[in-house]
Parts: C-alpha cells; sequence; structure tokens
C-alpha cells in the first residue's frame, strides 16, 4: 500500500446527490451517507505526543510505538512495589505470561535473547470457587413457606467449606509490581549471610 499523509493524500471536495422525502415540513434523508473520516485513509500520521511521523497500525492510532510504550512503562513504574518475599505466580504484561518463579522469567527471557529491563512483573491472586448457598439451588424449586433442614444447611457449609480447599489454579493480575533488581539483591544477600 502506498504511504499516504496529510500532505499527499490527495482530497477534492465534491457535492453528491442524495434522494429525501418531506414529511411535515422536514426533508427526511433516504440514502445512508456515511460519515467521513480523512483520518481513516492515511497509513501515515504524527505522532500526537512527540510529533514524529508514524506508520498507523491500526486506523485510529494517534501516537507512535516508542511513546505508546514509555507510556506503558511510565504506567507499570508508577505502581506500588510488592513486597520483596513475595512467592506466588508472576504475571509479565511484556510477554503477557504467566511464571512460577523469577528464575522461569529469568529462564524464558534469556532463552528468547529479550533483555530483562523489558520485563514489567506483577504479582498475581489466585481466584476461588463461588460459594453456593440455598437461594441457588432452592429458590425456583419450593414453596413459599419451605425452609431447608439443617441437614442440608449443615452439607451446604459443608461443601462450602470443601470449596475452600479446592484450588482453581487460575491467576489474576494485580496492581502492585515486582523489582527484579531488589529480587537479585535479597538473593545475594542470603547467599553472603
Ligand atoms: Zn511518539
Amino acid at each position: 500500500m502506498d504511504k499516504l499523509t496529510i500532505k499527499n493524500l490527495e482530497i477534492k471536495k465534491k457535492f453528491i446527490e442524495v434522494e429525501c422525502i418531506e414529511v411535515d415540513g422536514k426533508e427526511i434523508i433516504l440514502t445512508r451517507v456515511l460519515h467521513g473520516d480523512i483520518n481513516n485513509y492515511l497509513t501515515h500520521v504524527d505522532c500526537k505526543t512527540c510529533g514524529m511521523e508514524f506508520k498507523k497500525q491500526f486506523t485510529h492510532s494517534k501516537i507512535c510505538n516508542a511513546c505508546w510504550n514509555k507510556d506503558e512503562y511510565d504506567k507499570f513504574y508508577a505502581k506500588p512495589l510488592a513486597r520483596t518475599d513475595y512467592k506466588g505466580m508472576i504475571y509479565d504484561q511484556h510477554t503477557d505470561k504467566y511464571f512460577q518463579d523469577l528464575d522461569d522469567v529469568i529462564e524464558y527471557y534469556e532463552e528468547d535473547e529479550i533483555s530483562l529491563d523489558n520485563a514489567m512483573l506483577l504479582t498475581t491472586v489466585e481466584s476461588s470457587f463461588n460459594h453456593i448457598d440455598i437461594e441457588q439451588i432452592a429458590s425456583e424449586e419450593v414453596h413459599e413457606d419451605w425452609d431447608p433442614s439443617d441437614e442440608l444447611l449443615t452439607k451446604i457449609d459443608e461443601f462450602n467449606e470443601f470449596l475452600n480447599t479446592q484450588r482453581t489454579r487460575t491467576f489474576f493480575p494485580c496492581d502492585t509490581r515486582l523489582d527484579i533488581s531488589s529480587f537479585s539483591k535479597s538473593e545475594s544477600e542470603v547467599q553472603d549471610a
């Protein structure tokens, strides 16, 4: 596709005729006229942030990749730091992958020859199963004066207790970041001790 910028896109002003009817003194246009946006036809635009011309990835791209990345990292570094003894699953926003621990992250980055400076590591939380309650199993099935037996309520409590012991193994990223440098520091401190 040819490079189209606001400077070389050929734009001619024209008029078209559309069919309309008049109802009660008001004109109603019958032909659907698409709302035009010149921006949709441009392949290259100037970045709203740095002003440099860039190739649009999406029709509505407004800022260049470099500025978008910088923005993402600024947002990432603005997040609070997690405790250095965090041991849970790690989510990396840069690769969009989950890792068991920091060694896993380092290994992955080494294999793919990505600099660890790119990593955007976040803590995660594991989801848990929803508890059941009497409403869920009985609301549509019983008459209005019905009361659950003590045995049924006890069994539901027991089942909910059981659910607490079961793991979903499904993790969601949290808004606290992990700092690789502080991790490696605390590990070498442990070795020195
Ligand atoms: Zn830019």
